[in-house]
């Protein structure tokens, strides 16, 4: 028997006590939003630090400052740092995790208290049970069964746990920069499981993200809101105008208005064509899902493509409207827009924003008003996309192929993780997004869970990824 398969074997064994001290972490509510639970946060990071400790991994607690919450001043919860093995021979893996959750109420609609882990059939329901304390604990739980059953690490782990990352990490990039040429250092390959299968029955490996441009788009008309039995058809509204510009913006088939805004994405070659072909996505799924058929797309291909590889435009709201139940009169004095795009290979973040304002000018122009129209870009994240051909990508596919007897899809996903990107640019390696946990796991809704295959098959997966590492030269060219 090698030594992936004994260790497989002792993951099988050991499933029950895998499972008891998910439940003893999923039991720590580690909400990250909420200022009343941040000592529950910190006690997660000390819970993952003392348990590492204890096999031999040396730590460190780096606390990155305060934040303002809830009307307090708080201790932003620390970042745990560690390494496993220092052996110059081996190469060494980065992972990264969060332990903080999303708030969860059973008010939400919860069918069993949130913070307490209950088997129900074949699932593990609880909050953090998918994300992203599944993947935090299956690392730790790959170690320490290593070292009971004395088989040796073939590679040296290094690991980061943040517990803010559902509040925007804030305090973890100035970390990664800083320690970057430190800590870090010497890091061959960085691997991420904080993402979800395409489906519910394939594993994948996910190999680009979104990015994000956000705007605000303001309007502003007279002093103080008036009354439109006045002022009505005799003043230039800014909801009229406001409307006016936000129509205009992307039609109902989802292709964005605003000129050149297509020019940078990269064009679909053959062979990412190719990559479409097998998974696991359709479009009865979907919509039932969706709970209505809403897609606008015939072709399966074609929603895939427009979530991950094609910018999308949405209006997400407007600030200073009226929205209250209920008939009022008004005529809202300044109001403002919200908007995003999710941006692509090879879309520059500052050219977009050039082409989104002076658009916006134009049409604004063209509607002859004496009101007062502003652009404010607010954000913008850039867009990840590695090739699959890297090494470590191919390390995660035949690891993938040893635990589940099939070759993972390759996916992209529509939103964004954006510490994959400050890694890659930081420590200059390549990073892999290795899911454990399935489409439907409802990371952030209600009644999350993780199922127990995915659980127990992906505690096997992210040790036989990190053999299959040992085993690779990362050097060599895709
Ligand atoms: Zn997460």
């Amino acid at each position: 028997m090698s030594t992936v398969e004994k260790y497989f074997e002792l993951v099988d064994q050991s499933q029950q006590q895998f499972i008891e001290t998910l439940r003893e972490i999923v039991g720590i509510p580690s909400v990250s939003s909420d200022a009343s639970r941040r000592s529950d946060v910190v006690r997660m990071g000390e819970w993952l630090q003392a348990r590492w400790e204890a096999i031999g991994a040396v730590c460190k607690r780096v606390d990155p400052g305060k934040q303002m919450l809830q009307g307090q001043e708080l201790d932003l919860p620390p970042v745990i740092l560690g390494q496993y093995g220092n052996d110059p021979s081996k190469k060494t893996v980065l992972v990264y995790g969060h332990y903080d959750v999303q708030p969860a109420l059973l008010e939400d609609g919860w069918e069993t208290d949130p913070f307490t882990l209950v088997e129900k059939e074949d699932k593990l329901v609880g909050r953090g049970s998918t994300d992203d304390k599944g993947p935090v604990l299956g690392w730790l739980l790959c170690v320490e069964t290593h070292k009971q059953a004395g088989i040796e690490l073939p590679v040296n782990l290094k690991f980061c746990w943040e517990g803010m990352e559902e509040s925007g990490s804030e305090g973890l990039d100035a970390v990664i920069v800083a320690e970057a040429d430190k800590w870090f250092k010497g890091t061959d390959v960085v691997c991420i499981s904080d993402n979800y299968w395409l489906g519910t029955k394939k594993p994948c490996l996910t190999h680009g993200l979104r990015g994000v441009s956000y705007f605000h788009l303001q309007v502003e008309g007279p002093g103080a809101d008036l009354h439109s039995g006045v002022f009505g058809g005799t003043v230039h509204e800014p909801m009229v105008d406001l409307v006016h510009l936000l129509a205009k913006l992307v039609d109902n088939k989802g292709r964005i208005q605003v000129p050149g805004i297509y020019d940078q994405v990269m064009p679909v070659t053959e062979e990412e064509e190719r990559t479409y072909e097998g998974l696991e996505f359709s479009h009865s799924a979907l919509s039932s899902d969706l709970k209505r058929d809403i897609v606008i797309h015939s072709d399966e291909r074609d929603t895939l493509k427009h979530r991950w590889r094609f910018p999308t435009l949405s209006i997400h709201g407007v600030e200073g409207a009226f929205y209250s139940p209920g008939d009022k009169t008004v005529i809202p004095a300044r109001v403002r827009g919200k908007f995003s795009l999710r941006t692509v290979p090879n879309m520059e973040p500052e050219k977009v924003a050039q082409l989104v304002t002076r658009y916006l000018e134009d049409e604004f122009a063209k509607l002859n008003s004496k009101n007062k129209m502003t652009v404010i870009e607010t954000h913008a994240g850039r867009w990840w996309y590695s090739s699959p051909d890297h090494p470590n990508f191919r390390a995660g596919a035949r690891a993938t192929e040893k635990v589940y007897g099939v070759k993972p899809d390759l996916t992209r996903e529509g939103g964004s993780i954006p510490v994959t990107l400050t890694f890659e640019e930081n420590l200059g390696v390549n990073v892999l997004l290795l899911p454990m946990g399935a489409a439907d796991d409802g990371a952030h809704s209600i009644n999350e869970k993780i199922d127990k295959r995915n659980f127990i098959q992906g505690i096997k997966l992210l040790g036989a990824y990190l053999h299959e590492v040992a085993e690779t030269d990362m050097t060599a060219t895709a």
